[in-house]
C-alpha cells in the first residue's frame, strides 16, 4: 500500500475540483486531485458536448489561476442577452455597454476548458493528478482508492459531482428537486453573424438558449418535455434539422446542425453549507445523523 502525503486532497478533477486544485496548486499547496475517469476520455471529443457561461467574475478567477490565456482564444464574448416569452415581440434586453467596456461574459466550450485545465494542471510540479482511480471511502482525512492506496491530506475537497457521495457522507444536507425536463445540447453553424448576442426564448417546454460561439456557431440549449425528449433525440438529421428550426427561428439566416446531440436530465441540488468538521468514519457510524435530502416544490427548469 502506497500513502501519497498532501496539503489539499480534492475528490473530482472535472471542470470545479481542477480548477481547486490548481488554485491551491498555484498558490504553493501540496495538492492531489484524484478522478475515476481517465484524462484520455475526459478530454476526448464525444466527453461532453456543453458550453459554460463565463461570468466577468469566474473569468477573472480563471486568469488569476493562469488557465484563462489557454482559454481564451475558443471564448465567444456575450455582448448582449435578449429574454423573451415565446416570440412575444417584446423583450428583455441586457447591452455589456450600460455597464462598461466588458462583456457580460463568455460562452467557452467545456472540452475547451477541460484541456486547458489538464495543460494548466500539467504544469504545476506540486499539483498531483490521479487518474484513473476512484476513491472508495474517506475516513478523517484519508483517502482510500481502489488499488488500496491511500491519499492522507489536511484538508478533503469534493469535487465529486452533484450526487457528491463525500458529501453525504460529511453529514451536509441538500435541497434537491427534478425537472420533468431535459436539456439538449447541440451547436448550430448559421449564415448570419450572432454579433455576440445571447437568446432565451421561453417556450411551453422550457427555455430554448442560443449562445453565441467562435466561428459563426451557436450552442443550444434546448429544455424539452422529458416525455418527448427520447423521440427528439432519436429523429434523423432532416427530421432534426426542422424541429430545431422551427424553435430556432430565422434571425441568423440558413441554419445546420453540426456534431452530435446531447442530453442532460436537468435537476436542482443546492447543498445547505459548503465546509463540515472532519468526520471519522467510527464516529459517523456511532449515532451521527444520517444526511437528509429537502425535497421542494418542483419549478420550471432553467438550465442557463
Ligand atoms: C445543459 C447544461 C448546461 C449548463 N450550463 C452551464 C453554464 O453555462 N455555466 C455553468 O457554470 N454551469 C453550467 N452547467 C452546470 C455545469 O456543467 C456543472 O455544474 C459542472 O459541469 C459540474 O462540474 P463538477 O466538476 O462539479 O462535477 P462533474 O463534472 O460531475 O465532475 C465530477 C468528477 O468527479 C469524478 N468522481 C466522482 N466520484 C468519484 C470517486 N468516487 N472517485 C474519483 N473520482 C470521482 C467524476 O469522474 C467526475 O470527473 C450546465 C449544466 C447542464 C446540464
Amino acid at each position: 500500500m502506497t500513502v501519497t502525503r498532501a496539503e489539499l486532497a480534492v475528490v473530482g478533477g472535472g471542470l470545479n475540483g481542477l480548477t481547486l486544485g490548481i488554485a491551491c496548486a498555484a498558490a504553493g499547496l501540496e495538492v492531489a486531485v484524484i478522478d475515476r475517469e481517465d484524462p484520455a476520455t475526459m478530454l476526448g471529443e464525444r466527453f461532453d458536448g456543453r458550453t459554460s457561461a463565463i461570468a466577468y467574475g469566474s473569468m477573472r478567477v480563471l486568469d488569476g489561476i493562469g488557465v484563462w490565456p489557454l482559454v481564451a482564444g475558443t471564448a465567444e464574448a456575450i455582448r448582449e442577452i435578449r429574454v423573451a416569452d415565446n416570440w412575444a415581440p417584446l423583450f428583455l434586453h441586457y447591452d455589456h455597454r450600460e455597464i462598461g467596456d466588458e462583456p457580460l461574459g463568455w460562452i467557452v466550450e467545456n472540452r475547451a476548458l477541460r484541456r486547458a485545465l489538464h495543460a494548466r494542471a500539467g504544469t504545476l510540479p506540486n499539483l498531483r493528478l490521479i487518474a484513473p482511480m476512484t476513491v472508495t471511502s474517506r475516513d478523517g482525512g484519508a483517502a482510500a482508492l481502489a488499488n488500496g492506496d491511500v491519499v492522507r491530506a489536511e484538508l478533503i475537497a469534493a469535487a465529486d459531482g452533484k450526487n457528491s457521495p463525500l458529501r453525504e457522507a460529511a453529514g451536509i444536507r441538500t435541497m434537491t428537486w427534478s425537472y420533468p425536463q431535459i436539456g439538449i445540447v447541440a451547436t448550430v453553424r448559421h449564415a448570419k453573424a450572432h454579433r455576440g448576442v445571447a437568446v432565451e426564448h421561453f417556450l411551453p417546454a422550457g427555455p430554448f438558449a442560443i449562445l453565441p460561439m467562435t466561428d459563426s456557431r451557436s450552442s443550444i440549449v434546448w429544455t424539452e418535455r422529458a416525455a418527448l425528449a427520447p423521440t427528439l433525440l432519436a429523429l434523423d438529421d432532416a427530421a432534426f434539422h426542422r424541429e430545431l428550426a422551427s424553435r430556432f427561428g430565422d434571425f441568423l439566416g440558413e441554419i445546420s446542425v453540426e456534431g452530435p446531440r446531447w442530453s442532460y436530465p436537468l435537476s436542482f441540488l443546492h447543498a445547505e453549507t459548503y465546509i463540515a468538521p472532519r468526520r471519522r468514519r467510527h464516529r459517523a457510524r456511532a449515532g451521527a445523523a444520517r444526511p437528509r435530502s429537502r425535497r421542494a416544490r418542483p419549478r420550471r427548469a432553467d438550465p442557463g
